[in-house]
């Protein structure tokens, strides 16, 4: 799907991509069935908001949790992902989705932007922190090891200590695998831009480098969580050096392992004897 019809006073999305269009459903699983004959085993369903998926015919609905399920009885097909998603539009059964169907992979990117409801308004996120918890606490019941990443933006118009303290509350209780984290910065034609009490360079900077040093360690500890486990890596592509192989595991991990080339496309079990900041080192069982 394309567009975006949530007009975040912040982007200009809305207004240079159109706004929610969603695909028929045949016309998506016709293409994936395609390139899953062709040998690709990992699908990502795209969507500035993909999970505001929706298409009507004459019987149903469908959102991304029927094409979700669809996609499950390709047996090409070993890994299903989705990104981005809107908190406004997560249903219960794509939450149920991620605890039923097994090719769906444990990873949800869910930007909440802001921990401050006062920002969140001014931002027309249309959700508040509270809300945002709820959702990804139901999401771990149903699927306990799910891994969340996010976006953050610090220094938005008006944001004050206190606003920013909010943000990184709603990340210690949250835990994320990964999040990318900005400075706001106004783009032309958007509400934000007009709004008064813009932030200061320096103390968005600060707040910045604040924000990414809780959210690397967070990184870190959920790497770390991994040491000696063994998981299924993706091989995706040559790595650096002879006989280095790249991959994914199922929680996005990037995975680095000695190999043959051959196993390029392949899903293997892997040990992890290592972990970095942004990485895992693993050998293949
Ligand atoms: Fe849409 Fe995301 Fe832009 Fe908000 S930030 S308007 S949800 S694309």
């Amino acid at each position: 799907m394309e567009g975006c019809s949530k007009f975040c006073s912040f982007c200009v999305v809305p207004n240079t991509r159109g706004l929610e269009v969603s695909r028929p459903p045949e016309q998506i699983l016709n293409e994936i069935e395609k390139l899953a004959d062709r040998g690709v085993r990992e699908i990502n369903l795209l969507g500035q908001n993909v999970n505001a998926y929706s298409y009507k015919d004459k019987l149903k609905e469908y959102r991304i949790s029927n094409i979700i399920a669809e996609l499950e009885k390709f047996p090409e097909l070993t890994r299903i992902r989705y990104t981005t998603s809107h908190p406004r539009d997560m249903t219960e059964e794509l939450m149920k989705a991620h605890r039923d169907i097994e090719k769906l992979q444990p990873y949800l990117h869910l930007p909440v932007q802001s921990g401050s409801d006062k920002i969140l308004k001014e931002m027309n996120r249309n959700y508040s922190s509270q809300e945002y918890i709820d959702i990804i606490d139901k999401t771990r019941e149903y699927k306990q090891d799910i891994a969340i990443s996010g976006d953050f933006i610090v220094g938005f118009p008006g944001e004050t200590d206190d606003d920013f303290e909010a943000t990184l509350d709603i990340v210690k209780r949250v835990k994320y695998a990964h999040a990318y984290s900005f400075k706001y910065s106004p783009r032309p034609g958007t509400p934000a831009a007009l709004k008064d009490h813009q932030i200061d360079e320096e103390i968005k900077s600060e707040r910045l480098k604040i924000l990414q040093d809780l959210i690397r360690q967070q990184t870190r500890d959920f790497n770390s969580s991994f040491f000696e486990k063994e998981i299924n890596v993706l091989i995706e592509k040559h790595g650096l050096g002879v006989n280095r192989l790249t991959g994914r595991s199922s929680y996005l991990q990037s995975v680095h392992m000695d190999g043959d080339p051959s196993f390029i496309g392949e899903i293997v079990k892997a040990k992890i004897i290592k972990t970095r900041d942004n990485s895992l080192e693993g050998i293949i069982l």
